[in-house]
């Protein structure tokens, strides 16, 4: 495309089931059919960011590599209503399965498995003029998306460099929605050895997604299907400027606006507006409203209270007709309120950018369809509650070396366990860290409160 393009990798069960999500609202906001034709002569090339030609014109297929160690998940995306949408060289599957167990996917499954995907994306990336970066979404509480998944991080950074931009999507394990008592160890496991290969990392945490199916939009019983959906109209909207014309946001400038240092790259991600189907003759929200319910804690994809912390950085991308007045009015309200509160080294700057593409919606979904939305991205120090979390349930199991002969039988040491819990207790010091930071050496002086 005009802007270049982005490649979007799916591992494992999570992962992939995302991808049902998200290519099917690719497909309608590029009224691309279900089996990859045109619907009409396009009137730009904004869908050649996802999409390429497939070599049956007018068909395209998407710029994407599916992945999983066993085959069940991926055989319903051959056998489904898309199958001929996605190129079957991009669908990759083995034959067993990664027990939940990071180990078995990180070094027993790794293998053959990796070197598969990896030349599959490597023959989707020869095809793209100029390659922007790649979005990878896995859930790091399994074994493959975390365990394989760090594999692909580790030679994807290898392959191509680390000029090129990693963005990854990470489902964060909740135990009300599965039982799977190894997942923290899984989790911090794969946080651990892939922290290093991602140049920003979006937590999306289920039991943060359920509460806004079942609270806020009315869901009785939310499935993955229902989860999934939310995270598709993020990742929709997050990418709306990659590829409609508008004010765009590049990766680039993404990363160089909202990561300080580097292993502090992850970054809120908030949505609005969230209102349930069943109200959309209510619907009618100004950009002013929807800027401030884009910071409003049940907006966003993972618990923490950011009033508790402090905001290093906000990236806000609007999609649909905004009026850029009321954006600087309601910024300037979120920056009077006491509870707003930036770190002192940061000149409470608001990086943002628009699209003129409104935002589309599934026929049945459960969010009402309005005429512009919003994504608010947000580097903020509270996000160390997550990681506290799971550090706490990562140790009680660990204290009795609970189920710890498991990762040692396929390939991991115990010291992998310490190495992976004192990283993120770094990590979570870091934050502390930034959060207490006096100004910097030489221009402090004059800024101390
Ligand atoms: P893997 O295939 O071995 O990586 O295992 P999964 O992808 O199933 O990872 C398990 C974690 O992912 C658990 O925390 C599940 O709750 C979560 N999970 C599984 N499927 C989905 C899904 O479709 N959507 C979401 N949001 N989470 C899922």
């Amino acid at each position: 495309g005009g802007k270049g393009e982005i490649i979007q990798i799916h591992i494992g069960q999570a992962g992939v089931q995302i991808a049902n999500a998200c290519w099917e609202l690719y497909c309608l906001e590029h009224g691309i059919l279900s089996n990859g034709r045109l619907m009409s002569k396009p009137c730009d090339d904004s869908f050649l960011t996802f999409f390429e030609f497939s070599g049956h014109e007018p068909c395209v297929q998407p710029r994407l590599v599916m992945i999983d160690t066993e085959p069940t998940v991926i055989d319903e995306i051959r056998t489904g209503a898309y199958r001929n949408l996605f190129h079957p060289d991009t669908l990759i599957t083995g034959k067993d399965d990664s027990g939940s167990n990071f180990a078995r996917g990180y070094n027993l499954m790794a293998s053959e498995l990796l070197d598969r995907a990896m030349n599959a994306i490597r023959r989707v990336a020869d095809r793209c003029r100029s390659l922007r970066g790649f979005l990878v979404f896995r859930a790091i509480g399994g074994g493959t998306g975390s365990g394989l998944g760090t594999r692909i991080m580790e030679k994807l950074v290898e392959d191509f460099g680390k000029k090129m931009t990693v963005i990854e999507f990470l489902v964060y394990p909740s135990p009300s929605i599965s039982p799977v008592i190894v997942e923290p160890y899984n989790a911090l496991l794969a946080t651990h050895f892939s922290m290093d290969c991602a140049d920003v990392s979006f937590i999306v945490d289920n039991e943060a997604l359920y509460d806004i199916c079942a609270n806020t939009l009315n869901v009785p019983a939310p499935t993955y299907t229902n989860l999934n959906r939310i995270i598709g109209q993020v990742v929709a909207a997050f990418t709306a400027t990659q590829r409609f014309s508008g004010q765009s946001v590049s990766f680039q400038e993404l990363q160089t606006n909202l990561v300080p240092y580097p292993r502090i790259h992850y970054p809120l991600i908030n949505y609005a507006p969230l209102v349930p189907v069943t109200h959309s003759q209510f619907v009618n929200m100004s950009t002013a409203q929807l800027t401030g319910q884009c910071f409003h804690m049940s907006n966003q994809m993972v618990r923490c209270n950011p009033a508790h912390g402090k905001y290093m950085a906000c990236v806000l991308l609007y999609r649909g007709d905004v009026a850029p007045n009321e954006i600087n009015s309601a910024l300037e309200n979120i920056k009077r309120a006491k509870s707003f509160k930036f770190v002192d080294w940061s000149p409470t700057g608001f990086k943002i950018g628009v699209s003129q593409m409104p935002p589309v919606y599934v026929p049945n979904g459960d969010l009402a369809p309005t005429s512009r939305a919003c994504v608010a991205i947000s580097n903020n120090t509270n996000i160390r509650i997550a990681w506290c979390r799971l550090v706490n349930k990562f140790d009680k199991l660990y204290q009795r070396r609970a189920f710890v002969y498991h990762y040692v039988g396929e390939g991991l040491e115990e010291g992998n366990f310490n190495e992976a819990s004192e990283n993120i207790c770094q990590l979570v010091h870091d934050y502390l860290e930034v959060d207490a930071s006096a100004p910097v050496s030489n221009r402090g002086s004059d800024r101390e409160d």
